[in-house]
């Protein structure tokens, strides 16, 4: 069932506020089953909604909006929407006494003209909102649905978890599709493209998608029909797990950090760094997952030559034989992590985050070990110093999500 998003508001079209609403929303649909195939940002104005609605209802069944419901003068969505079915505005004396109460309840003076916040196009089904004064909208004419919903992301969130899902669930309860997440790292879209064409060309019903984020790949598949043989579908998964095996660090959609404390959660293991360049990035990655505590202890962010020296203990001598950002001084970074913080693995950055004059190519030299096997990475970045530090940060976790698989699942030495 194809899908459409009309984001409304000014401050959208011009840049001022960047449009979450949609990506959340389009995720949401996705995860019902929905295909999405347009998003329209729009301003506040009654004749470009007009428009934007009927060229989204020749296109899609199920039309989501957000935006544009307030009781300012410059929200006229509920206008345009009468524009769009030929109805009237039309008063809801409930709706007033609820507005009233609402007031009084927050110990706010009522306004003296309610009026737009009470009245809506004859042949919407208001969409309660727990949260704010203006209710969602729900017209369903002429077999198509269109959803509108409050601009404010939290009570658009609130509305559609606690309302909109069911009420979709409710009108096309049989079109959950099937779909498969697999998180790849290390290699990019082209590579797993075409280790996949064969299986791609043997299942056109099947929908392959790539999200491709600095260094891993949300890929997935979906089958685009209702119906598609359940059996046969997790035939495909296991090929492309067989497939991309090396490579796929979950099939939950979540983030490499997620699955590194995940995996050292699983064998009781534990997790120190010491980073130069990449700034306590990757700390920050592993302390963004909750029930990090368990497993990781500690990240000291030992970014100069002194602190590298008198905190961490790497010999003064290494470093002027070798420099700082070399491939020995990497690997004394991790195993003085191991021992400092008497973990159980320790990882390690130090490099150059980007390129500048007297650096040309940005690369970093990023060790780990458990105290017995020490693996060595140059990982060489490609962007902006922002996106490098996520991309060392998620390959470097990457090549540590697969050493501990490695040694510690195979029994290895070390663990
Ligand atoms: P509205 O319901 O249009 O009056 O919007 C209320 C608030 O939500 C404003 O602060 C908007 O900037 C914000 N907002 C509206 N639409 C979006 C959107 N698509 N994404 C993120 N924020 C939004
Ligand atoms: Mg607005």
């Amino acid at each position: 069932m194809n899908a459409a998003i009309i984001a409304i508001g000014g401050e959208l079209v011009n840049g001022h506020t960047l449009d979450t609403n949609s990506q959340w929303i389009a995720t949401h649909l996705e995860n019902l089953g929905f295909n999405v195939q347009l998003h329209i940002n729009i301003a506040d104005r009654e004749e470009d909604i007009v428009n934007a609605v009927r060229y989204a209802m020749r296109h899609c069944r199920v039309l989501v909006l957000s935006g544009g419901l307030g009781p300012t003068q410059d929200d006229v969505t509920k206008l345009a929407l009468c524009r769009v079915w030929g109805c009237t505005m039309e008063p809801r004396e409930a709706y007033r006494l609820h507005l009233e109460q609402l007031y009084i309840k927050r110990n706010k003076p009522v306004p003296e003209n309610l009026g737009i916040q009470y009245t809506f196009p004859a042949i919407a089904r208001l969409i309660s909102n727990e949260l704010g004064t203006a209710p969602g909208l729900y017209i369903g004419q002429d077999d198509h649905h269109l959803i509108a919903l409050p601009g404010v992301p939290f009570e658009m969130k609130h509305i559609w978890v606690r309302e909109v899902e069911p009420l979709l669930q409710e009108h096309f309860p049989a079109q959950k599709l099937l779909r498969h997440h697999f998180e790849v790292a290390l290699v990019g879209e082209v590579y797993i493209e075409e280790r996949l064409t064969a299986l791609r060309m043997q299942y056109p019903d099947l929908y392959f998608s790539y999200l491709p984020f600095y260094g891993s790949v949300d890929f997935s598949i979906t089958a685009t029909r209702p119906g598609f043989d359940a059996v046969v579908f997790n035939g495909v998964v296991r090929d492309i797990r067989r497939l991309l095996e090396p490579y796929i660090y979950s099939e939950s959609s979540e983030s490499i950090a997620a699955a590194v404390i995940r995996l050292l959660q699983k064998h009781t293991l534990s997790i120190g760094c010491a980073e130069s360049c990449s700034g306590g990035f990757i700390g920050h990655q592993l302390t963004n997952v909750p029930g990090a505590s368990e497993v990781y202890l500690g990240s000291l962010n030992t970014y100069s030559i002194s602190a590298k020296i008198n905190i961490l203990g790497v010999p003064a001598d290494l470093i002027s034989v070798h420099t700082a950002t070399s491939r020995e001084v990497a690997e004394v970074m991790a195993q003085r992590a191991h021992t400092v913080f008497g973990s159980d693995i320790g990882i390690s950055t130090t490099g150059y985050i980007e390129t500048s004059e007297e650096q040309p190519v940005a690369f970093v030299h990023t060790a780990i070990t458990n105290g017995r096997e020490l693996e060595h990475h140059l990982i060489t970045l490609p962007y902006d110093r922002d996106a490098n530090k996520q991309y060392l940060a998620n390959r470097l976790l990457f090549h540590t999500y697969a050493f501990i698989r490695k040694y510690a699942i195979a029994g290895g030495a070390g663990f």
